[in-house]
């Protein structure tokens, strides 16, 4: 007996939703009208006639099994390990989403008037005051919508400080110094708020180079700098109170990367360290899930003398009352509508609140220790550029693999058989064919074991048989994508009679 297409196998075959459809099925219906039908009040010109052509038409039962089954030919965090380097992917506790969900928080409109959306504001204000106490930092922002917008208001902040400092002469003041290693978004967020970038080398250690540091500041026209801490080759800036105070004296200000805060949250903070403002990730440090673009949360904090400059409003405690305050003659103005993604706001206190502050020590020294643990496992293997000890996440190469013509990408495709996500690769650009791996502290020891082993496996099939490689992955729906082609020429739109992507693919 031959085996026909079967349609329903829920990871292989399935069609587009256009092409389930089924002329008069129907997946809803409507309840009678109780106003006039249109035609009598809409004038004809302004009705379509076209029937709605392409829309497909099924069941409801079509719809959910469709989109069930497509469902699982993603990987989540959920399902396990996803070890994206600088995007801290932890898993986020049901308990999280539970209390983002509760009515009162759900359903409660940005417009409600502050006395009757005090326990709203009053969330707002403990959250504010617990990432000051966490960063070292009394000043806080929680209206940025993503890491990047929070760089945005963290640089304009030094902007709106120098130009109320210095007047006329600030002009002369618009470099911002940024390390080589940094993320793409740094020299964009300078960019934005019309600073020149300057990019500072890194060390053969893959720290920020000093004397390089030096020769920068002594050129003039210094704002401040940009650096991220642990950097993005996972490496604590050990010289950062020697940084800081080289910039400070040169006139400018401090601004640090807190993406990767996730290595120093109940250990160390950078308001201690010399630091004037810091973003942070709520979508990654405080378990908020994150990907495909969904929404953030990025505060921004920032030291006492920068406080006046924050966004507007801001939420604040008289006695025992919450209130909005409007009346900040020298903010940089709102940077986002409302108050910024509130329901990241729940999760991450309830992230805060259900660690407490031994549990969020505990899970940094956790985090910091599974990617040391790693690290030690594969370094006999895989190239690893940097001698120093790793904080939350390891970074290795592919130099040993390319004997073999294997490369990064290779690397991280075969791992998609092997049933994990793959890391981060080529980022930072400091490090050719760089693959960066955060495990998180959301794995235990048997899962880490089990990276190991598939990376060992990987590093053994280069050897024998690269073209396994250049050829995977094989375990999934589609292999290889040309990426390029895909980003470039994207086919976003499904047209009738056209043979449909998903029998070319
Ligand atoms: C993720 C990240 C950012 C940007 O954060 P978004 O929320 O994606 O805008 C900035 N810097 C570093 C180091 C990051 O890892």
């Amino acid at each position: 007996m031959s085996i026909k297409k079967v349609t329903s196998h829920p990871t292989q075959n399935e069609n587009l939703i256009f092409e389930r459809s089924q002329t008069g099925r129907i997946g809803y219906r409507l309840p009678k009208l109780d106003v006039p039908e249109t035609q009598d009040v809409i004038p004809a010109e302004f009705t379509r006639d076209d029937d709605l052509d392409g829309v497909p038409e099924v069941s409801e039962v079509d719809v959910v099994r469709h989109f069930t089954r497509m469902s699982t030919w993603n990987y989540s965090i959920d399902l396990g390990m996803y070890p994206l380097g600088s995007c801290t992917m932890k898993y986020n506790s049901r308990l999280n989403e539970k209390v983002a969900r509760l009515g009162g928080f759900a359903n409660l409109h940005p417009l409600t008037p502050e006395e009757e959306s005090q326990g709203a504001l009053e969330l707002i204000y403990r959250l504010q005051e617990d990432l000051a106490e966490i960063t070292g930092l009394p000043g806080v922002s929680l209206q940025p919508a993503a890491g990047a917008q929070g760089e945005m208001t963290g640089v304009m902040l030094i902007r709106a400080f120098l130009d109320k400092r210095d007047g006329e002469a600030s002009h002369e003041r618009r470099v911002m110094l940024i390390p080589d290693s940094a993320h793409g978004t740094n020299p964009a967020s300078a960019a934005l708020a019309g600073f020149t970038v300057k990019s500072i080398r890194s060390t053969a250690e893959g720290l920020t180079d000093m004397d390089h540091l030096r020769e920068l500041c002594n050129e003039g026209g210094v704002a401040g700098v940009m650096f991220t801490n642990p950097n993005t080759v996972g490496i604590f800036e050990k010289n950062i109170k020697e940084i800081c105070e080289i910039i400070h004296s040169a006139g400018g200000l401090v601004y640090m990367d807190g993406a990767n805060m996730n290595a120093l949250v109940g250990v160390a903070r950078p308001g201690d360290m010399g630091v004037d403002v810091i973003h942070l990730n709520l979508h990654k440090t405080f378990s908020t899930p994150h990907g495909g673009g969904g929404p953030g949360c990025g505060p921004c904090c920032c030291t006492a003398e920068l406080r006046e400059f924050l966004p507007t409003p801001r939420v604040e405690k008289t006695g025992d009352r919450y209130h909005l305050n409007y009346d900040l003659p020298d903010s940089i103005g709102r940077v986002k509508a409302y108050f910024g993604n509130f329901g990241m706001m729940v999760r991450a206190l309830a992230y805060i609140y259900t660690h407490g502050a031994e549990g969020l020590q505990e899970a940094t020294e956790t985090s910091v220790l599974n990617a040391r643990y790693l690290a030690e496992k594969l370094k006999d293997v895989y190239h690893k550029p940097f001698d120093s000890d790793c904080m939350h996440e390891a970074i290795f190469s592919h130099k040993n693999q390319t004997v073999t013509g294997v490369h990064t990408l290779d690397i991280a495709k075969r791992l998609i058989d092997y049933g994990f996500h793959p890391p981060t690769i080529y980022f930072p650009l400091v490090v050719d064919g760089a693959m960066l791996i955060e495990p998180t502290e959301s794995v235990g020891r048997a899962d880490l074991d089990a990276f190991v082993e598939a990376m060992k496996d990987i590093d053994a099939e280069a050897k024998e048989n690269p073209q396994l490689l250049h050829d995977a992955p094989q375990s999934t729906r589609i292999g290889r994508l040309d990426e390029a082609a895909a980003a470039r020429k994207p086919v976003l739109r499904w047209k009738k009679d056209i043979d449909t992507m998903s029998k070319s693919a």
